[in-house]
């Protein structure tokens, strides 16, 4: 037993050393091993995309071992530790070779740092050159072996190695003197990386091919896959390679929303570069036909409509152009939207129950276009775009061709609280400033709104109402009518003519927009899988020149969604094109039905209307039957239009008659309580226009103020003298009557 016990204690004395070796703190180490890396960015394909840079610029990229081909492993370990597997940290027989090899040639020939010993060094990067220096890195490297396997020490290293430029671990290195992933370098590529770390100032192939490629010999000298003849010519080829730099915008944007992303060695995104390319060129081509107009930049947004993910992101036309401000994203900026908010409104006034629990609004249900004042405090008078009034318009063709009365009337009607709390749902969180101030305005886009919320918003129709989280903000079939109306080319021709733009031969619907100053046109598109959204302005704000420019965005929209969904269509087998289009057609509202109803009235269409068009019905809503067309007694068609239009009727010239007695006696203008000004240079001229409608006679008698009454006959429509002060008149009409006031300032 006795004789046992100094091999007891040999045994126990190995021990404490590998306890005090393995469990001594080492926070350089740590340190090391929780540094940060460059996280590789690539698209759905598997392109990269971006590797982002660390604080100082540094690149340094992770691989796993794994991923590491082995004939990369085999160069480093020949170049740098040939006993690598077989040393516990310190080479013995390395360092007495290269102990004689050096005092012989008087000079450091060659030195015997392990790859242990290089990592210890990479830890404490002090540049001292001393003996106890030396024997430090030893001991450290001693430390290295009894904590890690060969594989993670490896991994390790060739992960952290410094290569100058600004470069750690071998695939950043790879990337930038070579152009490539280390896994793509040639042999003899890497036997040239494989030198650079021993002195980078010296042996940096871009500026030192000759010297590099001569220890790459070396190298290559024995490897069965290297053919030293050709480490020159290797060498030759090594410059400063860019990095790829793509989607700037986007990639900034989920730097600001998302960092934790980042801390990956990888990112996996939505995005589609072919999809990008795309974009980025259709874009350019429209800016440049559109030069002459001010229009100095634009952007672009396309989504996945199932999810929301991004796959295409173009913020401006070229982030490197300082002149345009290209490094502002149009995708993020604020703008008037215009028209291509409407869609919202009509979807609102669908949902909005009347008093019998019946929509508000449906699209057989005629509104009047007609010159309106509308307003609390402030008078709001829209007008259309292209300044015409249409009389009585379905509302179907309100929303397709865009018209701006119809619209104010709907928002009036709903109210604009009720509205701006629907456009919150919808994620428009940008409107929570200046929104309630846009009043009346909001129904024609006067709110400054981003892009990016307008895309988003836009793909809830072609995802039956719900928003991306799966929350019902409009009803199924609510979204349903609004894909039927702006998939309607013939409704859309009021405002657009049969415009091509919009012609895709797969079901699409589309919304432009024009903010009031002609600063921005905006245009949205949407497929059944797909939404875009093009943005196209200048960030200065300034007037775009003349509206020739308008289609242009929907141009964009409509050749990127021609684009995508041809590669949908690519990727499907056997591909049979009425299937796949069947197969992607709008579905139809559950609880409505096709019904004939009179293109003019939006009622039932009967036997003397002149035109039809089959239209959804609510089920259980009655329709009435036209009373717009009569046969006389002459047996021709008439027209009866009801009393609200009789002034447009008057100013039109239009042939019909008008049922005077259809409404309840309705004052049309002005508004009770207006406020004029009384300007003295035309005194002579001035009178206030009174337009009165409905009633059950055909008389009616005006009291204004004290003066004795007088009387109109149909139309009702009379002018009053003007006087500075307050004034107060009633009109009487059967057993009919209505007063309002007014002050002259
Ligand atoms: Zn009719």
């Amino acid at each position: 037993m006795k004789k046992n016990l100094p091999i007891l204690y040999l045994i126990l004395g190995f021990l404490g050393v590998w306890l005090l070796l393995r469990y001594t703190p080492y926070p350089e180490l740590d340190a090391l091993l929780n540094q940060p890396y460059s996280c590789r960015i690539y698209d759905c394909n598997g392109n990269i995309i971006q590797i982002t840079s660390l604080d100082d610029g540094l690149k340094r990229e992770f691989l796993p071992l794994e991923e590491i081909s082995p004939q990369v492993r085999s160069v480093f370990i020949k170049a740098e530790d040939k006993r690598f597997y077989f040393h516990h940290g310190v080479d013995y027989t390395a360092a007495i070779t290269a102990f004689f090899q050096n005092m012989s040639s008087k000079k450091t020939i060659r030195g015997a740092s392990t790859i242990p010993m290089q990592l210890a060094k990479i830890c404490s990067p002090v540049e001292v050159h001393s003996f106890s220096r030396k024997l430090q890195d030893v001991l450290n490297a001693y430390r290295i072996e009894a904590r890690f396997s060969k594989k993670k020490i490896l991994e390790l290293y060739l992960n952290s190695l410094p290569f100058g430029m600004n470069v750690c671990g071998v695939n950043s290195a790879a990337r930038t003197f070579f152009g490539k992933p280390v896994n793509d370098l040639s042999p003899e590529q890497l036997c040239c990386l494989a030198v650079i770390p021993r002195r980078p100032s010296s042996y940096n192939p871009i500026n030192h091919p000759t010297e590099c490629a001569e220890m790459a010999r070396e190298i290559a000298d024995g490897l069965s896959f290297a053919n030293t003849q050709a480490v020159e010519t290797a060498a030759k080829t090594a410059q400063a390679f860019e990095y790829p730099y793509k989607m700037p915008h986007y990639i900034l944007y989920l730097k600001k929303t998302a960092p934790q992303l980042f801390e990956n060695y990888e990112l996996h995104l939505s995005v589609n570069m072919d999809v990008q390319i795309q974009a980025e060129a259709l874009l350019s081509e429209a800016l440049l036909q559109a030069k002459n107009s001010r229009i100095s930049n634009g952007a672009l947004l396309l989504i996945n409509n199932k999810d929301a993910s991004v796959i295409s992101w173009v913020g401006s036309e070229n982030w490197f152009d300082d002149s345009v401000s290209g490094q502002i994203d149009g995708v993020l900026v604020k703008n008037q939207p215009g028209s291509s908010m409407k869609p919202f409104l009509y979807a609102l006034a669908f949902d909005t129950p009347d008093e019998k629990g019946n929509p508000l609004y449906y699209p057989s249900k005629v509104i009047a276009d007609i010159p309106q004042e509308f307003g609390g405090e402030n008078l709001y008078i829209p007008a259309n775009f292209n300044n015409r009034f249409n009389g009585p318009i379905r509302t179907r063709v309100a929303l397709a061709s865009s018209l701006n009365i119809p619209a104010v009337t709907i928002l009036n009607e709903i109210g604009v609280d009720n509205y701006l709390n629907k456009l919150y749902e919808l994620g428009f969180d940008s409107l929570r400033h200046g929104g309630k101030e846009a009043d009346l305005g909001l129904a024609l886009g006067a709110g400054e709104v981003t892009l990016y919320e307008l895309v988003n918003a836009f793909s809830i129709f072609l995802r039956d109402g719900k928003d991306f989280k799966g929350n019902q903000i409009y009803s199924q079939d609510t979204a349903r009518l609004i894909c039927s109306i702006l998939s309607d080319k013939s409704s859309r021709a009021l405002g657009f003519g049969y415009a091509q733009t919009f012609e895709t031969d797969y079901p699409s619907i589309f919304k432009t927009g024009t903010s009031n100053q002609y600063q921005n046109i905006t245009a949205l598109g949407a497929t059944k899988d797909f939404t875009i959204g093009v943005w196209m302005g200048n960030f200065a704000g300034q007037t775009v020149i003349g509206k020739t420019g308008s289609s242009l965005p929907a141009w964009v929209a409509k050749n990127l969604l021609d684009y995508v969904e041809k590669s949908v269509e690519k990727n499907i087998q056997n591909y049979d094109k009425s299937q796949v289009y069947e197969k992607k057609d709008f579905d139809k509202p559950e609880n409505w039905t096709l019904q004939k109803i009179c293109s003019l009235s939006g009622l039932k269409a009967g036997p003397n209307c002149p035109a039809s068009v089959y239209e959804y019905i609510k089920n259980g809503c009655e329709l009435e039957s036209c009373d717009w067309h009569k046969k006389n007694t002459e047996g021709d068609i008439e027209i009866i239009f009801p009393s609200e239009f009789q002034q447009w009727i008057k100013t039109n010239n239009i042939n019909a008659v008008i049922n005077y007695n259809s409404s309840p006696l309705t004052l049309l203008s002005p508004r009770d309580n207006s406020i004029f000004y009384y300007s003295s240079t035309s005194a002579t001229k001035q009178a206030i226009n009174v337009q009165v409608i409905g009633g059950s006679a055909n008389q009616l008698s005006i009291f204004y103020d004290n003066n004795p009454s007088f009387q109109v006959q149909r139309p009702f429509d009379f002018h009053l003298p003007v006087e500075r002060g307050n004034h107060t008149c009633t009109c009487v009409c059967g057993n009919e009557k209505i007063t309002f006031n007014f002050l002259v300032k």
